[in-house]
């Protein structure tokens, strides 16, 4: 645990200026008029982009405002291990919201069944071993009342005028907490909440149970929230209780993040050996909000888009790229985007290439990039893509509306293991109207697959608040829809849970639920690729390497491989290149003739999704990283 000191550093670095003195806000270097506070669990790896792009509108128009990394005093406090554990809602249980519900409610029944872990469904995630949540609740639960009480202490002694709260997954609770024992020690300080956890009507509900909270602001703050404080600060009347924010329509007008609050604290932490020194790991950016796929034809399962799509311009997005990594050399910039604009690769990476621009990036993608695109963001510095593959049963995918066909997520998963780029992603079953001959058809795939990186964790699906499957709930096979029981776990009795509640639980038919041993199958074919994957020495490898005349040779380590090198001629060779593009069985029969039966008997071609497809990757097929 860190010393009182310590966790005063903030303080401290604000209320003395450089002669030594106090500053008490007259010469010295300001206290902050607003101070936005980040609360546990964000990830303490990377700064708050929200915070910080409000704290810069603030600035820009005058006001000393500073952002306080809550959250990194409690990872430190806690430990870093332990508090990522509990950060990432494992399985839609949101533990980190108990620990802090404790202290905002009394009478809240204990979050045992919230403990529970789901390791066969994520088997690379070390911290999910059984009894992990409990033994970090506890310690998390032991360490609050101190970090309330120094967290208040600390904001009490900086005396802003306006404290505002930042709240996206997993921080109401330590929000509420946290304003809850400042308004018990300063009841003066205007408090406010904003973010992804207030939008409509979730923040009107919160509002109701929140009287810790002068005021909560739903929507994109960006432009509005600075004129919100200024006008408080300057005497006119409080902001409404609850007040809904127009998106802006220009995002080159929204602030650029400045990320030097996160980082001094960070350094203070770190001095004290609270926080791991590879901290941070990485910063985030932003190209755009909402999702231009979505406004076309949204993905029923979508719950993250909340607005109409917009977009920053080309060159403001080069510009806060070449800036933020002249300014922070070999660490990931991370686009908060929802997915990557259309034709982005193209619009700005040759620039940035052709000026010698190499920096880690990674962009949230949809899985129909072409190849030429991702040869593109490799040669940026990419090394890590989120394409949202989902599944790769073809009629799931047609059901989702993804917009992307299986064969072009396999291309995906193999391109990516060509040039080597981590590619992590999520695989859903189980919904209604799904087609049992298909998942019989994907247990048999997926061991020719085993050399392509694997689903991070695998789910049967839930309906998220706003997604087109919860909206429309019936049409779509959705019956007896109701919030998830987790939140009587954080909310009390008279909160009204349909409007707060992010994940919600139904009944509907799956082909599955009738087919326990396929169901079974699948499972166990999927646990089977994901482990072994856990070791980077031991990912299979199926790869082709050209030879002299135009020959080829492919080597070949799957488990299920038939032989571990095949030499092929000429024409093989261009017949096996011949599939690096879909083709239907017109074409191959056509183009590729007698090869095809020797290729699809070696599983180096599959045929799916009405496609014949090569799964050689290019290169000796080392892969990165463990998934
Ligand atoms: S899942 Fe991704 S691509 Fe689909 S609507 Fe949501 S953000 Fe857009």
């Amino acid at each position: 645990m860190l010393s009182e000191e310590a966790a005063h550093a903030f303080v401290d670095e604000r209320l003395v200026d450089d002669e030594g003195l106090c500053a008490g806000g007259q010469g010295g270097q300001a206290i902050p008029e607003v101070l936005l506070i980040v609360p546990p669990f964000l990830k303490p790896g990377s700064p708050a982009l929200g915070a910080e792009i409000l704290a810069a509108a603030c600035r820009s128009q005058g006001m000393d405002c500073d952002v306080l990394y809550a959250n990194l005093s409690f990872a430190a406090r806690v430990g870093d291990a332990t508090y990522r554990r509990i950060m990432i809602p494992r399985h839609g249980k949101p533990l980190g919201e108990a620990v802090f519900a404790q202290e905002v409610y009394s009478g809240l029944p204990h979050p045992a069944p919230l403990f529970a872990t789901a390791t066969e469904n994520a088997p690379n995630f070390p911290w999910d071993e059984p009894a992990a949540g409990e033994r970090c609740y506890d310690i998390c639960r032991a360490q609050t009342p101190g970090f309330l009480e120094e967290t208040a202490a600390a904001v009490a002694d900086l005396a802003p005028k306006i404290v505002g709260f930042t709240a996206t997954v997993q921080q109401t609770m330590a929000s509420l907490a946290i304003a809850k024992t400042v308004k018990a020690l300063r009841p003066e300080i205007f408090t406010m909440l904003g973010g992804d956890a207030s939008r409509l009507p979730m923040g009107q509900a919160l509002a109701e149970i929140a009287p810790m909270l002068d005021c909560v602001v739903a929507g994109e703050a960006d432009l509005v929230f600075p004129h919100l404080c200024q006008d408080y600060l300057q005497g006119g009347a409080s902001p409404p209780w609850v007040i809904e924010c127009a998106p802006p329509t220009e995002l080159d007008q929204v602030a650029a993040p400045d990320y030097s609050s996160y980082l001094r604290q960070l350094g203070d932490l770190q001095a004290a050996g609270g926080l791991p020194e590879t901290y941070p790991n990485h910063l985030l950016f932003e190209s755009s909000r909402g999702c231009w796929w979505a406004d076309k034809s949204r993905c029923r399962f979508c719950g993250l888009v909340h607005a109409g799509y917009r977009r920053k311009s080309g060159a403001r997005i080069v510009a806060e790229l070449r800036a933020a990594a002249e300014r922070h050399p070999g660490v990931l910039l991370q686009a908060a985007d929802c997915v990557m604009p259309s034709g982005m690769p193209h619009e700005i990476l040759p620039e940035l290439i052709e000026d010698g621009f190499r920096h880690p990036l990674q962009w949230a993608i949809r899985p129909d990039l072409t190849p030429a695109e991702l040869l593109l963001m490799k040669k940026a510095g990419f090394a890590h893509v989120q394409p949202g593959i989902e599944s790769l049963c073809p009629s799931i995918l047609t059901a989702f509306r993804k917009g992307a066909r299986a064969h072009q997520n396999i291309a995906l998963l193999r391109e990516g293991r060509s040039m080597r780029l981590d590619v992590t992603w999520n695989f859903l079953f189980r919904i209604p109207g799904d087609d049992l001959e298909e998942y019989a058809g994907l247990v048999r795939l997926l061991p020719a697959l085993s050399h392509l990186q694997p689903p991070m964790t695998f789910s049967s699906i839930v309906l998220q608040r706003t997604s087109p499957f919860l909206e429309d709930a019936g049409r779509f096979g959705f019956h007896e829809v109701r919030p998830s029981p987790v939140y009587r776990y954080l909310y009390p009795p008279e909160t009204r849970i349909a409007d707060i509640a992010l994940d919600f639980q139904g009944r509907w038919h799956s082909a599955l639920d009738e087919a326990p041993e396929l169901r079974a199958d699948l499972e166990e074919s999927l646990r089977s690729w994901m482990t072994t994957w856990r070791d980077p020495g031991t990912h299979p490898a199926l790869f082709k390497v050209p030879l002299a005349g135009g020959r080829v040779v492919v080597q070949d380590t799957r488990p299920c491989a038939k032989e571990a090198i095949v030499l092929g001629d000429a024409k093989y060779a261009d017949a096996l290149a011949y599939f690096d593009a879909p083709r239907t069985k017109r074409q191959a029969e056509e183009v590729a003739g007698a090869a095809v039966a020797d290729l699809l008997e070696h599983g180096f071609v599959i045929d799916w999704d009405d496609r014949y497809l090569s799964l050689v990757t290019r290169g000796h097929g080392r892969s990165r990283t463990a998934a």
